[in-house]
């Protein structure tokens, strides 16, 4: 069978849009060169391999050790880069979530402030290198997850909709050690349109 080849997906916005959130600097580092090395570490690592022709979903769900190290990585890079959109100077992003996601979280955390506050809080609190998940569970209801590591909610049964990296390659070229100002700004670059089509899927 034909190796089913990963490649390094293309940004739908240019490497200084999502400026001053995150700098054209760590994007070229953060895609370019960290996201673009888990995809070169995948395709060798499968070649030859049960998993050679398999969807990335299904390899993270069924691998284990480097193999499930770099496609979780690819996944979770893949979805926490095509969830931002530029700056548009919007102050409040709960004006732009629309619904049935924007229902769902006041259903589920009372509030879009209370839901921010904890996510931040999850984020700030995950020790060492991981990520941090907005995730839904087969009914839609809703779930922060802390994930260590290349980890990601697909693994636990539940789909994946919004993320924040905090391994430090993500924030030291522009916030240095402030991972909790880092958190707080990214808020202005979700893409809500594409977090809500991923949550009616
Ligand atoms: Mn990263």
């Amino acid at each position: 069978m034909m190796a089913l080849l990963f490649s390094l997906i293309t940004l739908p916005y240019a490497p200084n849009a999502l400026e001053p959130v995150i700098s054209q600097e760590t994007i070229e580092y953060h895609h370019g060169k960290h996201l673009q090395t888990y995809v070169d570490n995948l395709n060798k690592l499968i070649a030859g391999t049960e998993f050679e022709s398999m969807p990335l979903e299904d390899i993270v769900a069924k691998s284990q050790g480097a193999i499930f190290n770099n496609a979780g990585q690819i996944l979770n890079h893949n979805l926490y880069f095509l969830q931002f959109r530029p700056v548009t100077g919007n102050p409040s992003p709960v004006t732009d979530i629309p619904s049935p996601l924007r229902d769902a979280i006041n259903r589920d955390f009372g509030s879009f402030e209370a839901f921010k506050a904890e996510f931040e809080q999850k984020g700030t609190t995950l020790f060492g290198s991981g990520w941090v998940w907005l995730a839904a569970n087969k009914d839609g209801k809703l779930v922060i997850t802390q994930e260590p590591n290349a980890g990601n909610p697909v693994t636990k049964g539940l789909k994946p909709l919004l993320t924040m990296d905090v391994w430090e390659h993500a924030y030291y070229i522009d916030y240095r050690n402030r991972r909790a100002a880092h958190l707080q700004s990214l808020w202005q670059i979700i893409n809500w349109d594409e977090i809500n089509r991923r949550y009616t899927e």
